[in-house]
Formats: C-alpha cells, sequence, structure tokens
C-alpha cells in the first residue's frame, strides 16, 4: 500500500506522517510538499507537488494507493486547488482520497467552512472512493496564545459561555493515520472534536491552576477581539476567520459529543491540562 500526504511540510501533514510511520509500518509512504527538500527529515520519499501548478500533478500522485488532502492554507480559490488534486488524483488511477474537513461541514456557519463544503462536494461528485475527515479546531489555536495570556494577565476571545470540543493536531493526525492505512473507512464522513468540552473560562482557570495565579478569562465583541489579533502581527483575514470562528462558537458551532475521533484512533483525546501544561510548562 503507498500513501501520499500532501502539505507534508506543514503541521499537521508532518505530524499524519510521523503517525503513518508508527500505524503503517509496512505502507510505503510519500511526503507531498511544494518544497520536497523541507520534508527530507521525514525519512520517506518526497516528491514535489504544488497545488496551483499542474506540472506538477500527475507524477506527484503516479502509483499511490490513498492521498490524503490536506486542506491548504492559501485562500486565494482554496476549491480550485482542492479540485484540481482530485482530479490529477483520479486521472492517476489513485484508490482513495482522503480530506481533512471542517467540524459540521456543509452545516457549520463559519466563514472557513465555505470553501470546505465544496470540496467536500466536488469529492463525493467525483465518483472516486473517499473518506472526510470533518476537523474541529485545534486545541493549539488557543494554546499557543497562552504564553501572550500570561504576560497581558488574561485570556481573551469572543466565544462567549460557548462550549469548544478542541483536539490537538497530533490527534487529528492520528486519525489521518488509521482511515489512510486501514480497510472499511472508504466512503465515510467523521465528525472530529475532543472528548471533553470546556469554556474559554474553563481554559483561563486551567491556565490559572497550572501556573499557580489567577488569569481571568475577558470576553471581547469579535470585531475588537479581531482588531487586538490584527496588532499582534496576525493578517488581516485570519484574524477576522479566527474572531469569526469564535463568535460562532458561542453558538455550538466547535462543539460535538459524538466521540469519533478517540472511537478512530482507540485512546482517548489529549486533555486540556496536558494541552496547557505543554503550552507554558
Ligand atoms: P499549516 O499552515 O501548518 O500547513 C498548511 C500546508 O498547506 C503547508 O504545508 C503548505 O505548504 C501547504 N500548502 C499551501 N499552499 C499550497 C500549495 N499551493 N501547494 C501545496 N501545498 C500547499 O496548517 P496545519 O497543518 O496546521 O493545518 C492544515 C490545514 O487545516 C490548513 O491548511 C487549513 O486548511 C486547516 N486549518 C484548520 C484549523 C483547525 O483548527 N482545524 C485551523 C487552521 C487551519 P508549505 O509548507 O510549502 O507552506
Amino acid at each position: 500500500m503507498k500513501i501520499g500526504v500532501t502539505g507534508a511540510t506543514g503541521q499537521l501533514g508532518r505530524l499524519a506522517l510521523q503517525s503513518l510511520k508508527l500505524r503503517a509500518p509496512d505502507a510505503a509512504l510519500v511526503a507531498l510538499a511544494r518544497t520536497p527538500d523541507r520534508a527530507a527529515d521525514l525519512d520517506v520519499e518526497t516528491r514535489a507537488l504544488d497545488y496551483t501548478d499542474p506540472s506538477t500533478h500527475a507524477a506527484a500522485l503516479a502509483g499511490l494507493d490513498v492521498v490524503v488532502l490536506i486542506s491548504s492554507n492559501d485562500f486565494n480559490d482554496r476549491p480550485g486547488q482542492h479540485r484540481a488534486i482530485i482530479a490529477a488524483a483520479q486521472a492517476a488511477g489513485v484508490g482513495r482520497v482522503v480530506y481533512t474537513s471542517i467540524l459540521k461541514g456543509p452545516n457549520s456557519p463559519l466563514i472557513l467552512a465555505a470553501d470546505h463544503a465544496v470540496t467536500e462536494g466536488d469529492l463525493i461528485a467525483s465518483g472516486m472512493p473517499y473518506t472526510i475527515l470533518r476537523n474541529g479546531w485545534y486545541t493549539e489555536n488557543y494554546t499557543a496564545s497562552l504564553p501572550a495570556a500570561l504576560k497581558a494577565g488574561a485570556v481573551i476571545g469572543s466565544a462567549g459561555a460557548g462550549r469548544l470540543s478542541t483536539a490537538t493536531r497530533a490527534d487529528f493526525a492520528e486519525a489521518i493515520a488509521v482511515v489512510a492505512a486501514q480497510p472499511g473507512h472508504e466512503n465515510r464522513i467523521y465528525e472530529l472534536a475532543g472528548d471533553a468540552s470546556y469554556t474559554l473560562a474553563d481554559l483561563a482557570a486551567e491556565l490559572s491552576r497550572t501556573v499557580g495565579r489567577t488569569i481571568p478569562y475577558q470576553d471581547l465583541p469579535p470585531a475588537t477581539y479581531a482588531d487586538i489579533l490584527k496588532s499582534f502581527g496576525l493578517p488581516e483575514g485570519l484574524a477576522a476567520a479566527i474572531a469569526d470562528a469564535d463568535a460562532h462558537a458561542a453558538r455550538g458551532a466547535l462543539h460535538d459529543e459524538g466521540g469519533a475521533l478517540s472511537g478512530l484512533i482507540g485512546r482517548p483525546t489529549t486533555s486540556l491540562a496536558d494541552a496547557v501544561r505543554q503550552a507554558v510548562g
């Protein structure tokens, strides 16, 4: 079995290949990346694949049984980038495409979800065998800013009392490895999220426990939160997308109690306490 993973030099793709090495030691793995040299340390075959450069597609996808298509982080026509890879995979005779979508797919109100909904539709319409992993929010989206929260003396966000079912990239990556390497996941859609939901006030309380001083949660209007994220150096579009996600999370958009992620990986998802300790410990 030969499995290729796109975005192999990104955070999730890299972790997915590391998980595949452990979960599927007999599989031949291929790291697909715009800059294959940057994937050399993964110690698997590397091939050049640029979503926006069709001249790279056929050679990159030749001979693969499964392609894991990690959604692009380039918002200039993401659906078009993904569509080109699905078409090229079909032309190359790839057996199945595994796509990383977003929690609740076409029913998600997040700005970011619209592109994923188009790609899910394209993939299903292609007639190729597929597996869609509707990934929830990464825990790291929140824990990465905890050192800044410690400096500022508050955790900030716009999610109100909304419950968040986040999971770490490593947890989502392990699910990729499971569905890519094992049979039985053809034409299935999984809603993936962490086992234990929490609010941003819970996150602030966990941070406070970890560092031994009180760091409160301060809820902000989404526009104010986006402005603050911009002032930290985030590009305007990304700042707006994160604030938008929080605003919808306040109404449950990032909440899921289905347990499909721990079911796939065969262990509980990483706890918030462990993630906070890793971020500031
Ligand atoms: P990263 O930003 O770390 O990785 C994104 C990858 O996409 C990079 O490897 C990048 O390549 C690759 N890429 C971008 N454009 C192209 C292109 N034209 N051709 C080939 N590859 C390309 O993101 P993560 O790994 O953390 O997350 C994976 C995806 O999940 C994101 O791209 C985004 O779609 C989505 N996401 C999910 C979130 C969540 O909370 N669930 C939050 C944010 C994003 P290169 O290394 O060369 O730059």
